[in-house]
């Protein structure tokens, strides 16, 4: 492909940093050791495992010392999926004695899939309501969280509209009532600050495909003083947590990313936000029967969902494949049905916008001339497909 690819699906999976490939390279075929060796080769490795660990800490907050220092905070995992798991697995069985488990409708289907099996074991399971700014309504939470509930499980940002649940608030409405509180950070790592101490969180899951770091890499930080039950079985690595030799290049390219991440956040959340809204902006004032879904004022500095009525978000993307354009109609883990994202269902977008939606999310290497371009492109592309739309005729 020679025209330059204009990349706007970040939400689904994010370029590696430069910064990052580099950083991981060494440990392929030079520092290829395994951090359990008692040898010093091995134990090297162990090192910078260490390093990243304190890196991810870093970036959310969390309590590191050292290396021997049992209270460590953060657990490496495979993907935010798992972390996900583990944490609601975790949670359940510090719990042994509550059965009732609280979370969202419009949660990701790393929480909600997981949440399904639970139900099937005999947990009763409470999808909350949201409303049509994808926000949660903290009275309702309150009412549903009894002496009954083990967990309240509870996404930061919304990977399709970008809406930011009132966390905080909700976490401490779980304490209240002696619950524990995980949250999917997963697409709030690195566009949003977080500092677990503060928040007084029990578990928070990250994945590193979403923040320049490579697939196939996550974290989980599980409070110091709750027991941890591993979700996966095996050898003593991540101190008895989780089994299985580490992804050790994986691990130290999330601890650069996240080492990056924090050291620009701000700005980084500045340029995206403007980024965002000029690409809002020029959408608005050049196309009609247009909308942004989402909590405007509670909302990722780089996602915009827009819907665009009485035409197939499919064949949108379709034409914006055509110039090279890529960008998402809802999440990509639901692409390949045709029905509406469970998330504008749930937030109640009427099926003649849900059909028609489109997620745009921007990272840091998207560019204006890469807006400009997106802008000028849309218009046509919405004429076009609703000339031939019987619902544009009809409405
Ligand atoms: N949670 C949220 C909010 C997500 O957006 C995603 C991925 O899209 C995940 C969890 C799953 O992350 P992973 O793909 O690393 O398993």
């Amino acid at each position: 492909m020679n025209e330059k690819v204009i990349y706007l699906d970040n939400n689904a999976t994010t370029r590696v940093a430069p910064e990052v490939l580099e950083a991981m390279l060494p440990f392929f075929c030079d520092r290829y050791g395994n951090p359990s060796s008692i040898h010093r080769f091995g134990g090297e490795v162990a090192a910078d495992i260490e390093q990243a660990r304190r890196h991810i800490a870093e970036l959310l907050g969390a309590h590191y010392r050292d290396r021997d220092d049992c209270a460590s905070e953060i657990i490496f995992t495979s993907c935010g999926s798992e972390g996900d798991n583990a944490a609601i697995h975790a949670a359940l069985a510090a719990r042994p004695d509550r059965k009732r488990i609280v979370s969202s409708a419009v949660e990701h289907p790393g929480v909600l899939s997981c949440l399904k099996e639970w139900e099937r074991r005999g947990y009763e399971v409470v999808l909350l309501p949201v409303d049509g700014k994808g926000q949660l309504d903290l009275g309702v939470l309150e009412r549903a969280v009894d002496r009954d509930t083990a967990l309240v499980t509870l996404m930061w940002a919304n990977n399709e509209t970008g809406t930011i649940f009132p966390i905080r608030e909700a976490c401490r409405i779980a304490h209240a009532a002696g619950a524990l509180f995980h949250t999917d950070a997963v697409q709030a790592a690195g566009k949003e600050f977080i500092d677990v101490d503060d928040l007084q969180a029990d578990y928070l899951s990250i994945s590193g495909h979403k923040l320049h770091a490579p697939k196939g890499v996550g974290a989980l930080f599980a409070r110091r003083g709750i027991p941890f039950a591993p979700l996966i079985l095996g050898g003593h690595q991540e101190r008895m947590r989780r089994g299985g030799t580490e992804n050790v290049a994986s691990c130290v390219g999330l601890g650069e990313a996240c080492r990056m991440a924090k050291a620009v956040l701000d700005d980084e959340r500045r340029e995206l936000a403007r980024l965002r809204d000029k690409l809002e902006a020029g959408v608005l004032a050049n196309i009609p029967e247009v909308h942004v879904n989402g909590d405007m004022e509670h909302r990722l500095p780089n996602t915009s969902s827009i819907s665009f009525k009485y035409i197939e978000g499919e064949s949108i993307l379709m034409y914006l494949d055509m110039h090279h354009i890529c960008a998402s109609s809802g999440s990509a883990c639901t692409t390949g049905s045709l029905e509406p994202s469970h998330v504008l269902k749930a937030m109640g977008v009427p099926y003649s916008s849900a059909h028609g939606t489109i997620r745009f999310s921007l990272s840091k290497y998207n560019t204006d001339a890469d807006i400009d371009r997106t802008v000028e492109v849309l218009p046509p592309i919405i004429a076009r497909l609703r000339e031939i739309s019987p619902y544009w005729k009809q409405r």
